[in-house]
C-alpha cells in the first residue's frame, strides 16, 4: 500500500522548493513524504470518513512546492490516490484492513449495536446494509 505514497513521493521530489519552508529540523522533502504516507494510511484504514484525500493532502503539501508546479502537484496528487483508491477497493474481504485491523460495517443494528459483519470494500456497509449507503448517496455495490 506504501508503494502508492512511493511513487507519488518519488514524482513530486524533483519540484520541491529547495528553501526551508519550516523552521524546525525537519527538511521539504521529508515533510512532503510523511503527509504523502499520512494521506495513504488514512486512505487505507478510513477512507468513507475521508470526504476528500486529494484536497486535503494538496492543501498539506502545496506550500512546498513553487508556484509554476502547483497545477502538477495537484495532478499527481489526483491521480496517485486515485490509484490507490482502485487497488483498495479491488482487495478480497477479509475482514481486515491493509494494516489488520478488523474491519466491520459502518450501520448499526436495530438493536442500537455496531453490525459485525464484514463490509463491502466499495463502500464500508455489509451486503444487508447496501441500502444505507444508498440513502447517503454513495457508490453501492451491484450484484453481478
Ligand atoms: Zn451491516
Amino acid at each position: 500500500m506504501y508503494r502508492f505514497s512511493r511513487a507519488m513521493y518519488r514524482e513530486l521530489a524533483p519540484e520541491i522548493s529547495a528553501q526551508p519552508v519550516c523552521a524546525d529540523q525537519t527538511s521539504n522533502h521529508e515533510h512532503v513524504l510523511a503527509a504523502c504516507e499520512a494521506a495513504v494510511l488514512r486512505l487505507a484504514t478510513d477512507r468513507h470518513y475521508f470526504a476528500k484525500p486529494c484536497k486535503t493532502l494538496f492543501a498539506d503539501i502545496r506550500v512546498f512546492f513553487p508556484v509554476s508546479a502547483q497545477g502538477r502537484v495537484y495532478r499527481v496528487v489526483d491521480t496517485y490516490l486515485g490509484l490507490c483508491r482502485e487497488w483498495l477497493v479491488s482487495q478480497p474481504m477479509t475482514g481486515f484492513d491493509p494494516l489488520g485491523n478488523k474491519v466491520e460495517c459502518r450501520a448499526t443494528t436495530r438493536k442500537g449495536r455496531p453490525c459485525q459483519r464484514v463490509p463491502l470494500p466499495l463502500n464500508g456497509y455489509c451486503p444487508s446494509h447496501q441500502h444505507l449507503a444508498e440513502a447517503a448517496g454513495e457508490e453501492i455495490a451491484v450484484a453481478a
